[in-house]
């Protein structure tokens, strides 16, 4: 059970007749959004050395492969989902025939790390290395170079692939819990306390960008059609949800791909309530129009129909002069809205924050102490999060912390949410929905890091907000669950560099800096050393709308073997709870002080 005692109407999409959506009278034009932006990864690996094989044309069953795993890079849809990689992946290896052996198991290895690097799951690497062996053996002149490069990356030493593949064994599928080779992790030696700059902006290997890169499954003049949305295909509008409680209403509408909308807003009129109209274009509406009626203090009803032949139409059917906010995640693309913006995120500024000596208006809601945290388990379900070598999952892991920091919490008399209590798949912006709308006063995300460097460990804490820095923003990619680095979309910036946002990011750094004081100075108290990668921001989708102060905490890097293991142990995960209460005790404090 979530949200205890909150109530949310997750509404499931009612398909009825279809409306006529008509806004009467010229709507005034307010604002144009953008599609998300495409990220312009694989523009410069024009060669292919696939190519550079033979005149001999591969046979059709292995073009067909590698169309296959082209169609799955290139689909937000199709790519979150591991079945379709591994059908895509297994294809290349039933294609290594013959003469095509060589290039079918090199691109099978290929697959399997760019499937990696999505996932973070450990075993993927170990199978992309095996791949390279068997297509160096077969006689790819390539695979020697991609398995190098692979361990490069991984700070192993750049090995002959046959020796380097039996140094690593465990099975990708099914990782065995068991020490499959003999631990190369010897307790660190005592790190710098902070991590020197650069150290993580390594530029990717030539080699790993090819593979990485979206195969050339469609002809390159067809590719470049794709771009302008006059010429593209629609974008199917697939389902609407929405949360709503009677101050705050989320509405999602999801998307097959990004699309370019329209905003207007249409002031109320003797025989029509204000109206919120989004206009996507070019959509089709997959199934008959929707309606539904809502019953909250702000919304009436929301309708989605086709308005003419290549245009979706969602209106929303507003109660008062409540202000909103709409923005664009990716992958898979959908639509936000959230409504009842203003006044949460007004109350949420004044409790954050210190205020001036002898302010006494809204003294009340400033008084209002720190009550409820949302305690947010990532990943779940389908969405196993990264996946140590020896096969710890972050879901588990970080479940289990959060019911422990939810056990702390509650001695200390606050009230919790968890978002999940168990194995669920849970939408990002659905988490979010859920903090809103239990009213939490604190929201709080547990993570485990990974990433392709072995060696790199430690804890690290965000806020939301934009940043350059490409390591943290390669970072929120993975845990946004994107193929890759995106620009930030417009309407998402307006949102962040908006100012009441801007204090209570305020807020949110204040409770990253106690929450990762606490949890690196408990841990070092027992584990020794553990390295303080410091407080950043990124855009992480999860903490994105969230009314309150909001932090998420890359509790450890399960990438890393000594790392991993401490993860696991029910020890390491009480720690890290410990440091989080004591981080919310400490800023609930501070706030009470300041108000007074
Ligand atoms: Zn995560």
């Amino acid at each position: 059970m979530r949200a205890s005692g909150q109530r949310i109407w997750f509404v499931s999409v009612a398909l009825l007749a279809a409306v006529a959506l008509l806004l009467p009278g010229e709507a005034e034009g307010k604002a144009a959004g953008k599609p998300a932006a495409r990220s312009p990864k694989g523009t410069a690996t024009a060669t292919r050395s696939r190519d550079a094989t033979p005149a001999r044309p591969a046979s059709p069953a292995l073009q067909k492969a590698r169309a296959e795993l082209a169609a799955v890079k290139q689909s937000p849809a199709r790519r979150r989902y591991r079945h379709n990689w591994e059908k895509a992946i297994k294809a290349l290896e039933r294609a290594a025939r013959g003469p095509d052996t060589g290039p079918a198991l090199l691109d099978a290895a290929r697959g399997r790390y760019a499937l990696y690097r999505f996932s973070a799951v450990e075993g993927d690497r170990v199978a992309a290395l095996k791949l390279a062996a068997r297509a160096s053996k077969a006689g790819a002149p390539q695979a020697a170079a991609l398995a190098a490069a692979i361990q490069r990356e991984a700070g192993d030493e750049p090995a002959p692939v046959a020796r380097a593949v039996r140094r690593t064994a465990p099975a990708p599928a099914a990782p065995s819990p068991r020490r499959a080779e003999p631990p190369h992790v010897a307790p660190q030696a005592a790190p710098p306390p902070s991590v020197a700059a650069g150290e993580d902006d390594d530029p990717l290997d030539p080699v790993l960008e090819e593979a990485l890169a979206d195969a050339p499954a469609l002809p390159a003049a067809e590719k470049a059609a794709e771009t302008p949305a006059s010429t593209a295909s629609p974008a199917h509008v697939t389902e609407v949800h929405s949360w709503t409680s009677p101050d705050y209403t989320r509405v999602a509408v999801y998307l097959s791909q990004p699309v370019a909308f329209e905003k207007r807003e249409l002031p109320a009129g003797p025989d029509h309530p204000r109206r919120l109209a989004l206009d996507l274009h070019p959509a089709v509406l997959d199934g008959p129009g929707t309606e539904r009626k809502v019953s909250d203090a702000l919304l009436h009803r929301i309708r989605a129909a086709q308005h003419g032949p290549d245009t979706v139409r969602v209106v929303l059917d507003l109660k008062g002069t409540e202000a909103f906010q709409v923005f664009t995640l990716g992958d898979p693309p959908r639509l936000i809205v959230d409504l009842g913006i203003e006044e949460a995120r007004r109350e949420a500024v004044t409790r954050a924050l210190p205020r001036p000596a002898g302010a006494d208006e809204d003294a009340e809601a400033a008084d209002r102490p720190i009550r409820r945290i949302i305690v947010d388990a990532g990943h779940g379900g389908h969405d196993t999060g990264a996946i140590g070598p020896r096969g710890v999952r972050e879901k588990d892991v970080v479940l289990a912390m959060a019911k422990r920091l939810a056990a702390k919490l509650r001695s200390h008399g606050f009230e919790v949410t968890l978002t999940r209590t168990d194995d669920r798949y849970l939408k990002l912006e659905e988490r979010t929905a859920i903090a809103n709308l239990a009213r939490g006063d604190l929201f709080v995300s547990l993570h485990t890091n990974a990433t392709p460097r072995r060696d790199r460990s430690g804890v690290e804490t965000y806020f939301l907000n934009v940043t350059d820095d490409r390591y943290a923003r390669r970072l929120a990619a993975r845990e946004n669950g994107a193929m890759d680095v995106e620009e930030t979309p417009p309407d998402v910036q307006r949102i962040l560099t908006d100012l009441d946002s801007k204090a209570s990011a305020g807020a949110s750094r204040t409770l990253a800096r106690l929450v990762q004081k606490e949890i690196t100075a408990r841990t070092r108290q027992s584990q020794g050393p553990v390295r303080d990668r410091g407080v950043k921001s990124a855009l992480f989708y999860v903490l994105l709308g969230a009314r309150m102060p909001a932090v998420l905490v890359e509790t450890a890097f399960i990438s890393n073997r000594a790392e991993e293991q401490r993860l696991a142990s029910p020890a390491y995960q009480q720690l890290v709870a410990d440091g989080v209460a004591r981080a919310v005790v400490d800023f609930a404090g501070q706030g009470r002080v300041a108000a007074r």
